[in-house]
């Protein structure tokens, strides 16, 4: 699109292209990308594996220099990418803010730690009859891993994944939301063009199709998004007997034990639950309050939630809490999980609206009187609404927070940690926290993943965060070269003797047996 149609703060870079990417503030289009075909993502996948082998051989200290110049570059062009990330998804500012410095704490963390991670593996033999081999795991990357991002959060998402990837020693291809496209574009091309690093990074713009044509191209897929979608990647992954590790949806839940402080927990809920418009795979997507502490929560968590300001802050950061939902579709199923409750008996006790005027905005919003019949409490809503059910203790609790088909993460909140820490082990999610909400995404050596509908395999989480991006070699070599070995032919009554006395002496735990006295038949 022409650049004299963006707006005057505009910083997108003028791209051409049949995809246009709109301004949620104002539903204006800002820009157009490419909607790469499949003959086109097949063309960069085949440059990118081209690279790969020299990328391998640069080792974890030479990928290392390059990463930390895509750090450097980063920190170097923060307040351009601030204000892509903003533009096209209508967040506020400090929403926006949490993107580069997660993303850097990333880098930084596969930077330093990748080389030990990777370094072969030395194990002993399992058995004294195999000593005299040397057996050696090593980690060779897959050749071209695919990375599928949803719009949520455009620079943090990808680079919660490709540093790890890149690192790993893989070519990455990367695929952005159709939705928020343009900030990953400009990381990609300050890759190539500012830094001048190998070609091992591309980026494959487009919605769908585009994903299933990179799903088709790569040897390993790590997909970010819905459920939905996660299923089609695994099935096709699955045909193409490629792995594919999946990091899916949520409806994170929150307990409130009697004994929570109220200020921190009713903080702690506000911000879980609207944080980026309430637009995170682990914000709280529901609250389970013991009687005891119920009303004062309740009163709390309104009081503050009234006290948000809702609006963009593109020209004046800090000056809003809550921005605009990433699309007019989200919106909607915003709309319909609370026109739902209330048509079953919910009360709205802040919000539960959308904002009056231009761009997708809704009403920071509370709800009460909400039950399991009620798609709030049981469908991914990804958005700004808390709904808040009184229990009579803590198993009611526990069981209604796990009685979901979504495994994310939870919350437990109580001044006994050691209650806390029991309760949310009992949890079926892939990460708890106990008073907090959302860090276990922020433990770089845990591993952060969801369980039951909320995905397959993990990231982050010490070695296992890089190894997933490798295919483990094992081998074994002689340390002593005999002229044979026993098992090999030919096969001889006093070898095969031999053998099976020597393995039953080595693995018989007692005397008996080990001296061939049987007592069976
Ligand atoms: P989505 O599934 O609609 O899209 C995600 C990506 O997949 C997009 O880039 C899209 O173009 C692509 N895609 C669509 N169809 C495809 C196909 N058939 N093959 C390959 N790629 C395809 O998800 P979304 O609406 O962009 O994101 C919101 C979802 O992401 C929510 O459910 C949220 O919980 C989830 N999410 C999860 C995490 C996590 O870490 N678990 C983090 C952020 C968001």
């Amino acid at each position: 699109m022409a650049e004299s149609q963006l707006p005057s703060r505009a910083v997108v870079p003028p791209i051409s292209g049949e995809l246009t990417v709109t301004s949620p503030v104002d539903g204006t289009v800002i820009a157009a990308v490419p909607n790469m075909t499949d003959a086109e993502v097949a063309t960069l996948a085949a440059r990118l594996r081209a690279a790969q082998p020299e990328w391998e051989a640069l080792g974890t200290r030479g990928r290392g220099k390059w990463l930390g110049q895509l750090r450097d570059w980063i920190l170097d062009n923060e307040t351009h990418l601030m204000s892509l990330i903003q533009q096209e998804t209508g967040k506020v500012y400090g929403d926006a803010s949490i993107e580069p410095s997660y993303g850097l704490m990333v880098l930084n963390y596969w930077i330093k730690n990748a080389g030990e991670f990777l370094r072969d593996g030395r194990p002993k033999p399992a058995s004294p009859t195999q000593l005299t081999k040397q057996l050696t795991v090593s980690y060779r990357p897959f050749p071209l891993v695919g990375v599928i991002s949803p719009w949520n959060w455009p620079l943090v998402m990808p680079l919660l994944d490709i540093p790890a990837a890149l690192m790993a020693g893989c070519a990455v291809l990367s695929k952005p939301s159709e939705l928020t496209p343009l900030t990953w574009l400009e990381v990609v091309r300050g890759w190539r063009e500012d830094i001048g690093a190998p070609d091992v990074l591309g980026c494959a713009t487009g919605a769908g199709t585009t994903g299933r044509a990179v799903v088709d191209a790569v040897d390993m897929v790590q997909f970010t998004g819905s459920v939905r979608t996660g299923r089609a990647v695994a099935a096709r992954a699955g045909e193409r007997l490629i792995p594919c590790s999946l990091e899916l949806g949520g409806k994170d839940p929150m307990i409130v034990l009697n004994d929570a402080d109220i200020e921190r927990t009713s903080g702690g809920a506000v911000w879980g639950a609207f944080v980026n418009a309430g637009q995170g795979c682990i914000a709280i997507e529901r609250a389970y309050v013991e009687a005891g502490i119920y009303d004062d929560f309740v009163r709390e968590v309104v009081s503050r939630t009234n006290a948000l300001r809702v609006g963009t802050d593109i020209d004046a950061p800090f000056t809003a809490d809550i921005g605009a939902m990433s699309s007019e579709a989200q919106l909607a199923i915003v709309e319909r999980h609370v026109d739902d409750a209330v048509a079953k008996g919910a009360k709205v006790l802040a919000g539960g609206k959308r904002k009056p005027g231009p761009g997708f905005y809704y009403l920071p919003t509370v709800l009460v009187d909400v039950d399991h019949t009620m798609d709030i409490m049981r469908e991914e809503t990804f958005g700004p609404v808390l709904p808040i059910m009184k229990v009579p203790d803590a198993e009611s609790a526990l069981a209604l927070a796990n009685d979901s088909a979504f495994g994310l993460s939870g919350s437990v909140w109580t001044k006994d940690r050691r209650k806390g820490e029991a309760l949310a082990e009992r949890l079926e999610v892939g990460g708890g926290c106990v008073n907090n909400v959302c860090m276990t995404n922020f433990q770089l050596p845990l591993p952060s993943g969801g369980w039951k509908d909320s995905g397959i395999g993990a990231r982050f989480g010490a070695a296992g965060g890089i190894r997933k991006y490798t295919r483990a070699q094992a081998r074994v070599s002689e340390r002593v070269e005999a002229k044979s070995e026993a098992h090999w032919y030919p096969f001889t009554p006093f070898k095969g003797g031999l053998i099976a006395k020597g393995s039953r002496f080595i693995e018989a735990r007692d005397w008996r047996r080990r001296l061939g006295r049987s007592a069976g038949r």
